[in-house]
């Protein structure tokens, strides 16, 4: 218990915390406005902690402990205590190639939706963009009943909010969503302005954020290329877990150049290279960071150009030997999904790692229907057709 001097002081300081700018606020009933102020306070105390943290040991320890918090107070639903993985060789001579399925049953439960959708009563909140949106903050508040906590940070003079997932691919799997409500697709219609700085925006923070995070990957799920919300521009990363080694894409890659990534030289152009031996177009750019990013932000104003309103794309940073490799994958956003694969294909995926979770999936694995040709198929239904290729 606390003595009654201390009392008075929190019950003082806690007062004094003001509450959201409402849009109604006398329709805002005392014990919400309580609420409310609880929220920030917890808030407040959260960001200064992992602020110090990300001082003294970087992002990535500010970043786990965010998950570590919310695993412990039960926003994350999933201890990964079920998870398996299974890997699956190319036949024959290519038995280099393969792929990986994460078998997860509790992310089934994904597609029920963890938060809950009616606001309580006078909780809207001026300059909130969408009261749907489940990555403008201010509504996090109201729709995980005040267990769903942010770690606000900058990159590139821009806000991201780093936001747990209720049920993640893998420990510390993070949604970092833009500060602003922007949508999430790159092509902005009959704009090309428009859509050249949102590309840049896009690729420009992908890479500022892996930089500062080696033992994680990032990607950029286009509209229809993997983006679940696809009203709030987000990115997801996660820590690749201990012993994983390299995603099948990273291995094609490395066995098409005969060699590990090879060493990234500041005086050399960023080499852009298409990943041969893969169901999917996908490029693989290394070099000095500014010239790698023009070299993605190009490939993906051709594909934009070529596809107009269907174009989208996953782009994937993680680090290689030392530098930040970036993999571009143009992709179709009108084919989304693909037979076989309950969820949407998305950056994972075109890493060559399948998430299976629903029952049916889990029967197919156990009777040996999951191979790497079937894998194989899920990745080449949604490979866009291309300039000279018949449909
Ligand atoms: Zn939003």
């Amino acid at each position: 218990m606390l003595d009654t001097a201390m009392n008075d002081r929190l019950l003082e300081a806690f007062r004094s915390v003001p509450t959201p700018a409402y849009v109604a606020v006398d329709r805002r009933p005392v014990m919400g406005q309580h609420n409310d102020r609880i929220y920030a306070l917890q808030q407040a105390i959260l960001q200064e902690t992992l602020d110090q943290l990300a001082s003294q040991q970087g992002l990535a320890a500010a970043l786990r402990a965010l998950y570590d918090q919310q695993v412990d107070i039960g926003f994350i639903q999933d201890d990964l205590s079920q998870v398996g993985y299974f890997r699956y060789r190319a036949p024959g001579a290519n038995s280099q190639h393969f792929f990986i399925v994460q078998f997860n049953p509790r992310r089934a439960e994904r597609f029920k939706g963890a938060g809950r959708t009616v606001l309580p009563r006078g909780a809207a909140v001026q300059g909130v963009a969408d009261a749907s949106c489940y990555l403008c903050t201010d509504n996090i508040r109201w729709q995980h009943r005040g267990v769903q906590s942010y770690y606000q940070f900058r990159v590139n003079d821009r806000i991201y909010n780093a936001l747990c997932n209720p049920f993640p691919f893998t420990r510390t799997h993070l949604t970092m969503a833009a500060g602003e409500h922007l949508p999430q697709t790159f092509h902005v219609t009959s704009d090309a302005k428009q859509t050249h700085a949102r590309i840049r925006r896009i690729v420009e923070d992908l890479v500022a954020i892996v930089e500062q995070l080696p033992t994680f990957v990032g990607f950029y799920n286009g509209a229809g290329a993997g983006a679940s919300i696809e009203k709030h521009l987000h990115f997801h990363f996660f820590e690749i877990p201990d012993g994983h080694g390299s995603f099948p894409i990273q291995t094609a890659a490395r066995l098409a150049s005969r060699s590990l990534f090879g060493q990234v030289d500041s005086d050399q152009p960023a080499q852009v290279m298409e990943v041969p031996h893969y169901p999917l177009t996908a490029y693989r750019v290394r070099g000095p960071k500014a010239d790698a990013v023009e070299a993605v932000i190009d490939l993906a104003l051709d594909w934009d150009q070529s596809a107009g309103e269907a174009a989208s794309a996953n782009i994937v940073a993680l680090w290689e030997e030392g530098a930040v490799s970036l993999y571009f994958v143009p992709r179709n956003r009108f084919y989304t999904r693909s037979p076989g694969l309950a969820g949407m294909v998305a950056g994972l995926e075109v890493l060559g790692e399948f998430i299976l979770s629903t029952p049916d999936e889990q029967r197919a694995i156990a009777e040996q229907r999951v191979n790497y040709d079937y894998l194989w198929r899920i990745l080449e239904a949604v490979r866009p057709a291309v300039d000279g290729e018949q449909d």
